[in-house]
């Protein structure tokens, strides 16, 4: 290795706060002698959920930490303390913009800070293995470079607000189904080339202040068990000087995780440290050492967090936030939220809309030409803007697609709506103003907690009825208490006919209407507890309604015994419809239209952390409704609204289609400008989208009854693995059309290179087309024949750029590969091994749109 960057890209320098301001000017260390070995170890385990443990003897605050990426929830989910909703991390992979990524994490870094966030438990690093993933929205990238890149951005952005980024999941946990146990088998060279290098660029270049350890195991050993991985890999070889966290409930032992250099389990106050290490330092098994390089390491974290030393100090050690957001933290007070910016939050989910077939160039649509429009389809009406689990967060407001299109259209234009067939898996939340709470009047849900003898021991009330708490609620109420919790409202039905309602949560649910028991039952305790928020057990029921009926309703729920995860309950009533009406007066409204707008997608719970996919079909009957509006208005502009790859079987019948992603509470005005041409759609593919299940190279990532799971297709998973087998994707890794045209004229890049080095080059393109844009130019690399593997890719993505230009403007744009990209892992010398000979480096569109090449000879 040599000093050079790992990997590519452009940042803005993060402005970091080292230690440590002890109160009394001394050492972490000096600080670390002043405590006991009971107040060591407490320090290690979590105070609660989500804080640490304060120790005011040194001057030490508990630090807060809060779940991202795409969001900051803050310690509790509740509508009344709404988080700004950003673009899923698929959807930034799909920008190809590290300045963009860095300015929203500055910002997202920022709103953390105000609602007195400490460590933000992001970003998400692993790879998108397998397209039918369950958290894959949550990851940038199939590819190691782009996800190393723009990981390192938002590191640095969140931390240059004074904020610590959390890289996780440290590693292999690219897949859910098992997620807890499984035991990834990988090869080091396979493990060090691809899964680990983002966390590697995220360390030795972002500067990340935490890393979490993963569920999972690696080659036989749990991931917080590792001594390999945690100490020798991360923290020897890679330098790093953090705090190593468990993943929630990851650590399972004592002995086994406190040797391996898991510096904190969390959540607390329980885990398997507390007395249990306490005994293990005192009978020698786990020396005192350890034990304070821990300490040590939580100290320099809150002294980068500005948790330590006399207030004085904190305020310093706080780093000013860019741009004068507001709400920063003075002296542990917390102004009013300072949100990312709506303007951002647009533009970013612009920048990374796909458009991936744009046939007779029917985008973006002249809004003067047109009389009619049609804006089709389920998730026209109800958006996905995020993915399930614990990066969900609630934002203030959401603009649906319908609205924001309608909006922006001129009034003259006649617009008719149909959401064309229904993919909901569990009933949908209704509207808060067709419920009225019945103390307050106000739309919503009266929430009561119950003691175990029926008495009230707290009311409030919630604009939701999908709630759900980590900690927080009374005592007496929870897993194995005897308390419960009762939502009582009034409904208002809007249309006359069936109507389904739900009653959701891990235990047993009442569910009265008007006086008469509809619901009465218990749900199954979910394998894995983070389900107990994301897909709690349902009970359902019909009712038919008048239109402008009022029905009283009241739904009880006692949590199970045995349950386990975040407590979570939900109220879900929606009107019941027939698919075969929906559908055909989608046609109806299409057949007549000048464009049909079809917005299509994941439902709520397609996409989430806790399962995978089993199939990358739509749900529901979405592929019949596009093949039939598709057959009345050839000016079809299909939008996905999905945070990973679907097959797209009608693509080629619909005139454009556009791929948005989840992508945040800004999607309806994004998507608006997108379609009328106030903004290009500036995304490129950062996963390759299959034409057939079969295709992709490591699809079913189930474990094997022994609970292995093996990674036997080394480094050719995404296009590594279709380029190797010859299989053409639907649509390729790094495809995406834009509003304009490029030629790519000329590469000039040097013949030789000593091995070690970077490699910097240039490329000249033109803007052949009528509109400004923005290209991103695509360098990748193959090796020479002679040192190639068997499973080596034929060739990797190794730098990239992106550019803008004016119509008929010329640019030349700088390129550079960094060294690693030509390194190997050797496993015989467990190093960064440099093979000599003549190297391709390819220059292109996309990975399979490779425009021009250049040969160059490395040199040992
Ligand atoms: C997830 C983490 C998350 C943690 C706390 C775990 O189940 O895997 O990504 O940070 O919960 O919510």
């Amino acid at each position: 290795m040599t000093g050079q960057p790992l990997t590519t890209g452009k940042f803005n320098d993060a402005k970091t706060v080292d230690l440590l301001p002890a109160a009394d000017g001394g050492s972490a260390r000096s600080l670390v002698a002043r405590l006991t070995l009971a107040e060591k170890v407490q320090l290690l385990t979590g105070a609660d959920s989500w804080r640490t443990h304060e120790c005011p003897a040194i001057g030490l605050r508990s630090m807060v930490t809060s779940d991202g990426p795409a969001g900051v929830r803050g310690t509790t989910k509740d509508e009344r303390r709404p988080s700004a909703c950003l673009p899923c991390p698929s959807a930034l992979g799909a920008t190809w913009d590290p300045d963009l990524v860095y300015q929203l994490a500055a910002e997202l870094g920022a709103e953390a800070r105000s609602k007195g966030v400490d460590v933000l438990l992001a970003p998400t690093v692993n790879l998108m293995r397998s397209p039918l993933g369950g958290r894959g929205f949550e990851f940038f990238a199939e590819d190691p470079v782009l996800t190393a890149v723009l990981a390192v951005s938002y590191v640095r952005g969140v931390q240059s607000a004074g904020v610590a980024a959390t890289v996780k999941h440290f590693v292999a946990n690219d897949t859910e189904t098992g997620r807890w146990t499984y035991d990834a088998r990988i090869s080091e060279s396979v493990l060090h080339e691809l899964y680990l290098m983002p966390f590697e660029a995220c360390v030795r270049e972002g500067g990340a202040w935490l890393v979490m350890a993963a569920y999972n195991k690696v080659n036989g050993t749990r991931m917080t068990e590792s001594v390999r991985l945690l100490r020798d890999v991360l923290k020897n070889d890679w330098g790093f000087d953090g705090v190593v966290t468990s993943d929630w409930h990851a650590a399972r032992s004592t002995q086994a995780t406190a040797l391996s250099t898991l510096d904190l389990s969390m959540p607390g106050p329980d885990g398997p440290w507390g007395d249990l290490l306490v005994r293990a330092v005192a009978d020698g098994s786990v020396s005192e050492e350890l034990i304070e390089d821990k300490v040590v390491r939580l100290l320099r974290l809150a002294g980068r967090v500005g948790a330590l030393g006399e207030p004085g100090n904190r305020l310093a050690a706080t780093p000013l936030v860019r741009g004068g957001l507001g709400g920063e933290t003075i002296d542990g007070n917390h102004t009013a939220p300072a949100f990312v910016h709506d303007d951002l939050l647009r533009d970013a989910a612009a920048a990374s809309f796909v458009l991936l077939r744009n046939g007779d160039t029917i985008l973006p649509l002249d809004s003067g030409a047109l009389t009619r429009v049609a804006i089709i389809g389920p998730n026209a009406l109800y958006p996905v803007i995020q993915g399930g689990g614990s990066a969900g967060v609630l934002p203030a407001s959401v603009a649906t697609p319908a609205q924001a299109i309608r909006a922006a259209l001129p009034d003259e234009v006649e617009v008719r709506t149909a959401a064309g067939c229904q993919t909901w898996h569990s009933v949908p939340e209704p509207p808060a103003e067709s419920l009225r709470d019945p103390v307050t009047g106000e739309p919503g849900v009266r929430l009561e907690f119950i003691a175990e003898h029926g008495s009230v021991i707290a009311a409030e009330h919630r604009t939701s009825t999908n709630l759900a708490w980590w900690d927080g609620v009374p005592p007496g109420i929870g897993w194995g208490e005897s308390g419960r919790l009762a939502l009582t409202t009034e409904f208002r039905a809007g249309t006359s006919g069936h109507h389904v309602f739900s009653a959701a949560g891990v235990g047993s649910l009442h569910v009265v209407a008007d006086g008469v028991t509809v619901i009465d039952g218990e749900t199954e305790v979910p394998g894995d507890p983070v389900e107990a928020m994301t897909r709690p057990g349902e009970l359902r029921a019909a009712l038919w309604l008048e239109a402008g009926s009022k029905t009283r309703l009241r739904l009880e729920f006692r949590p199970a015994a045995d349950g386990a995860g975040p407590l979570a309950v939900r109220l879900g009533i929606v009107p019941a419809a027939d698919d075969d009406d929906l559908l055909a007066e989608a046609v109806v409204a299409a057949g007549s239209a000048d464009v049909a707008i079809v917005v299509v997608g994941s439902a709520e719970l397609t996409e989430s952390e806790g399962f995978d996919r089993s199939t990358l079909a739509l749900p529901g009957r979405q592929d019949e409704l596009i093949s039939r509006v598709t057959e009345v208005n050839r000016n079809t502009i299909v939008v996905v609204n999905s945070g990973m790859p679907v097959l797209m079987p009608w693509a080629e019948r619909a005139a454009a289609v556009l791929f948005a992603w989840l992508p945040g509470q800004a999607f309806g005005t994004a998507l608006a400008d997108v379609l009328l041409g106030r903004s290009e759609p500036g995304g490129r593919l950062p996963v390759s989208m299959p034409a057939a299940e079969s295709d992709s190279p490591a699809l079913h990532a189930v474990p094997e009854a022994d609970d292995t799971l093996s990674y036997s297709e080394g480094l050719l998973i995404g296009y590594r693995g279709y380029d190797a087998a010859g299989i053409t994707p639907m649509y390729p890794f790094g495809h995406g059309l834009g509003y304009t045209d490029w030629s790519y004229e000329s590469i000039s890049c040097p013949q030789e290179l000593d091995a070690g080095r970077d490699l910097e080059f240039s490329v000249s393109i033109t803007n052949t087309g009528t509109l400004p844009g923005k290209e991103v130019v695509q360098a990748y690399l193959s090796t020479p024949a002679k040192s190639a593997r068997a499973s080596q890719p034929v060739r990797v993505l190794a730098g990239f750029a992106a550019t803008r230009a004016a119509p008929g403007e010329s640019v030349r744009v700088p390129l550079r590969i960094p060294a690693r990209v030509f390194a190997r892992y050797s496993e015989e010398l467990a190093a960064w091994i440099f093979a000599e000979g003549e190297y391709t480096v390819h220059v292109g569109r996309s990975s399979r749109d490779l425009k021009l090449s250049a040969t160059v000879q490395v040199n040992a």
